[in-house]
C-alpha cells in the first residue's frame, strides 16, 4: 500500500454533524498545508446541514446566518462529501466507521440543556430555552412542540445571549418576526401570544451579565417593548464596582452603562410591553396546579470566590410572583453518543487538546477526534470554533504523518455508499440541500422573508425524491 495521504491512498476522514466546527475542521484538513491529500466525509442527522447556524442562531439575525457561504464553499471542493439524513449510532454505527475511514472527528455540539434542579421544573409551563429555540428555528424534531404563551408574563432564567434571544423573540412585534426567517407554525403561534412582559433573572449583578454589548443594545430597538431596569439593578454593588474601577472590562462597562441608561429612560406610551431585566435573583420554585402559575425567587448576594470570581449567594429574603411560562436558560449540555466515549461531569467527549481519550485524563485512542462544543462545553461564538477545529485537525494531521490512525479495511466512498443503500438510508448530498435552499428562498422571496424554512423531513424528502426520480 502507498503511504497514508496521497491521491492514492487519500486520508479518509469522517466528520461527524455539520455545524460550523464541523465545517471548520473539513476545511482545516482539506486545505492542510503539508500536502497530505485527505478525503472528508460529513455526516449529518438532518436532511439540512449548519447546525446552530441554522437551528440555533436567531431568525431576526440574518447576518450572522452569511457564515454558511464560507461552509457552501467548502463544501464546493471535490474531495469533500455531505451525507445528510444519516445518523451516527443508527444508520452507521462506530465499528461501521472504522471500517471505512482512517479518522473520525466528532463535531455533534451540545444538544441537551443544563438543569436548574428546583422544585416544580417539570411542570407544565416550564421549558428548556435550548427547546424553545429549536422550535422557533424550525428544527424538525421540535416542531411539534406547543407553548401556552395566553398569560401576560414569561420568564427567562439565564443571562447568557440564548437568554437574550428567546427575550428578544418574545417581546418582538409580529411585524418585527415577520421580516425574519422564523418557521411560519412558530409565527403563527407568537401572533396569537398575550405576553406582555418578560421578566429576564439573573443570579449574579449585571456587571456579571455573560450577554454581549449589542445584545443589550437590541432590546432598546425593539418597536413594541421597554426594557426595565430598576436603580437597584442598574447600579452595581460594591464588589462590582471594584471590580469594575480595577479591571479593564470593556463589555461589562458598557453592558452596566447601558442598564443604566435603560433605568434613566421615561416610559414611552407606544411600547405596550415591556422587558424586565432583574439581577442576584435565583429561582428557587416553580408553583402551579398541574401548570405554572408561580415563580418563587431568592434575592442573592455576591461574594468573591477562592478561584478568585464572584459567586452568588442566596439571603433569606424571597418574592413570589405570577407567571404562565418560564423558559431555562441556563446553558447546553451535550449528549453521549454510541460507542464513543463521554465525560458525564462535563457533558463532553473527554479529550486531550482535540484527541478523545478513554475517560477523563485517561489514554488517547487513535483515530478519534473531537471539536466544538462536545469537545470544550457549551462556550464562545461561531468564530470561535475555527481556531478550536484548526487545533484538533493540527493533531490529526501530526497522528496521520505518524500513522497512528485506525486502519479501515475499505477507506472507499463507494463502499461507504454501499453500505447506506444495504440499509435503505436514503441519504441526502450537498446539491440537493442546495436545491432545497433555492426553494426555501424563493418561497422567502414572495412574501419580504429572507427564507421560509421546510421543517417538516418527510416534505423534504418527497420533494428531493420528485428530483431524483
Ligand atoms: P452562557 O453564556 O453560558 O449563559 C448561561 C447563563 O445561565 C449565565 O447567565 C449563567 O449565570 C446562567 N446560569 C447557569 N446556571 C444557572 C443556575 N443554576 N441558575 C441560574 N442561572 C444559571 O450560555 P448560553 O446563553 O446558552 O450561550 C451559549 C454560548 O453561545 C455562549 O458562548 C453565547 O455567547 C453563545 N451565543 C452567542 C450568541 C450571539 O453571538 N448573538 C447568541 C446565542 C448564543 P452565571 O454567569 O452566573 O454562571
Amino acid at each position: 500500500m502507498t503511504n497514508l495521504g496521497t491521491a492514492e491512498n487519500p486520508l479518509r476522514v469522517a466528520v461527524i454533524g455539520s455545524g460550523p466546527s464541523g465545517f471548520y475542521a473539513a476545511d482545516a484538513l482539506l486545505k492542510n498545508k503539508q500536502d497530505i491529500v485527505v478525503e472528508v466525509d460529513m455526516f449529518e442527522r438532518l436532511i439540512t446541514p449548519y447546525g446552530l447556524v441554522r437551528g440555533g442562531v436567531a431568525p431576526d439575525h440574518q447576518k450572522i446566518k452569511n457564515v454558511v457561504k464560507v461552509y457552501d464553499k467548502i463544501a464546493t471542493n471535490e474531495r469533500f462529501r455531505f451525507y445528510g439524513n444519516v445518523e451516527f449510532g443508527k444508520d452507521v454505527l462506530h465499528e461501521d466507521m472504522v471500517k471505512h475511514y482512517h479518522q473520525i472527528v466528532y463535531a455533534v455540539g451540545a444538544q441537551t440543556d443544563n438543569r436548574l434542579d428546583i422544585p416544580g421544573e417539570d411542570l407544565a409551563g416550564s421549558h428548556a430555552a435550548t427547546e424553545f429555540v429549536a422550535w422557533y428555528n424550525g428544527h424538525p424534531d421540535y416542531r411539534h412542540l406547543t407553548f401556552d404563551l395566553s398569560s401576560e408574563t414569561a420568564v427567562v432564567i439565564g443571562n447568557g445571549n440564548v437568554a437574550m434571544d428567546v427575550t428578544r423573540i418574545l417581546a418582538s412585534s409580529i411585524e418585527e418576526l415577520s421580516r425574519t426567517d422564523i418557521a411560519d407554525y412558530a409565527l403563527e403561534a407568537l401572533k396569537e401570544s398575550n405576553i406582555k412582559r418578560v421578566v429576564m433573572l439573573g443570579r449574579r449583578g449585571g456587571a456579571q451579565a455573560k450577554f454581549t454589548n449589542p445584545e443589550l443594545k437590541e432590546f432598546g430597538n425593539l418597536e413594541e417593548a421597554q426594557v426595565i431596569v430598576s436603580e437597584a439593578d442598574a447600579f452595581p454593588d460594591a464588589l462590582s464596582q471594584d471590580y469594575l474601577d480595577n479591571n479593564n472590562d470593556k463589555t461589562a462597562t458598557r453592558n452596566v452603562e447601558m442598564l443604566q441608561e435603560y433605568h434613566a429612560l421615561a416610559r414611552d406610551p407606544n411600547k405596550p410591553k415591556e422587558i424586565v431585566m432583574r439581577f442576584l435573583v435565583s429561582p428557587v420554585e416553580f408553583m402551579g396546579n398541574g401548570s405554572l402559575e408561580q415563580v418563587k425567587i431568592v434575592k442573592n448576594e455576591l461574594y468573591m470566590s477562592d478561584r478568585g470570581g464572584m459567586r452568588p449567594r442566596a439571603t433569606e429574603e424571597f418574592e413570589t410572583f405570577d407567571a404562565g411560562v418560564v423558559f431555562r436558560s441556563i446553558g447546553y449540555r451535550g449528549v453521549p453518543l454510541p460507542g464513543v466515549p463521554f465525560f458525564e461531569r462535563w457533558g463532553i467527549i473527554p479529550n486531550d487538546e482535540g484527541r478523545v481519550t478513554e475517560t477523563h485524563e485517561g489514554d488517547t485512542l487513535a483515530g478519534e477526534y473531537v471539536v466544538g462544543w462536545i469537545k470544550r462545553g457549551p462556550s464562545g461564538i461561531i468564530g470561535t470554533n475555527k481556531p478550536d477545529s484548526q487545533a484538533t485537525v493540527a493533531k490529526m494531521l501530526e497522528d496521520a504523518a505518524n500513522s497512528t490512525t485506525h486502519t479501515p479495511v475499505a477507506p472507499t466512498r463507494e463502499a461507504v455508499e454501499s453500505l447506506l443503500n444495504e440499509r435503505a438510508v436514503r441519504f441526502v448530498t450537498y446539491d440537493e440541500w442546495q436545491h432545497l435552499d433555492k426553494l426555501e428562498t424563493e418561497r422567502g422571496e414572495a412574501l419580504g422573508r429572507p427564507r421560509v424554512k421546510f421543517t417538516n423531513p418527510d416534505e423534504m424528502l418527497k420533494l428531493l425524491d420528485g428530483i431524483r426520480a
